[in-house]
């Protein structure tokens, strides 16, 4: 009924590419070594009370609970927890921290908060490559970036990470990070 560790909501999904019933898109990666899930093929959901299958709606046809508080039919994304979600038409995908205070920068590809709009040093498409740290995607990570000084990203956690274990330069340009 919870979810998983990444999401908290009311229904699983049928991956097309496997046939499996799975709670998320990171759940289904953990698990299928072979392939990535393609969110946008997704056609089902699975109610997590009533176990009806259906397409991906915002509540259960069948029992007509909410999925999820938060629902996006791009992303075919339910979250039960309001962390100010919004979806990003450049981006492509949903963010969260609340659409108001954020702005899409279009030369770094990435939302990032208003606090920094004149002050963040661009990359081109820097929010694509991947995390300097653990080498995961950034772009379509549920984990927000840090934007360091020099205007190079890293998963938030991955910052916090590296300020704890006294790292204060940036990985990638060595530049201090605080
Ligand atoms: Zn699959
Ligand atoms: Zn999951
Ligand atoms: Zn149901
Ligand atoms: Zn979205
Ligand atoms: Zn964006
Ligand atoms: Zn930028
Ligand atoms: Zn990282
Ligand atoms: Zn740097």
């Amino acid at each position: 009924m919870a979810g998983c560790q990444h999401y908290v909501r009311k229904c699983s999904f049928l991956a097309p590419c496997c046939n499996k019933i799975y709670p998320c898109r990171f759940c289904h990666d953990a698990a299928e070594q072979t392939h990535e899930l393609d969110r946008k093929t997704v056609q089902q959901v699975k109610c997590n009370q009533c176990g009806a299958l259906q397409s991906v709606v915002s509540h259960c046809s069948e029992c007509g609970i909410k999925f999820g508080f938060y629902f996006c039919s791009i992303c075919r994304l339910y979250d039960d927890r309001d962390k100010g979600q919004f979806h990003c038409d450049l981006c492509g995908v949903c963010r969260t921290g609340g659409k108001e205070k954020y702005f899409h920068c279009k030369r770094c590809d990435m939302c990032y908060p208003k606090s920094i709009r004149s002050s963040h040093r661009c990359i081109e498409k820097s929010s694509r490559s991947n995390c300097p740290i653990c080498m995961e995607d950034m772009h379509s990570s549920p984990i927000p970036c840090q934007v360091l000084r020099c205007g190079h990203l890293l998963h938030q956690t991955c910052f916090q990470a590296c300020l704890k274990s006294r790292h204060n330069q940036c990985p990638i340009c060595c530049t201090s990070m605080t």
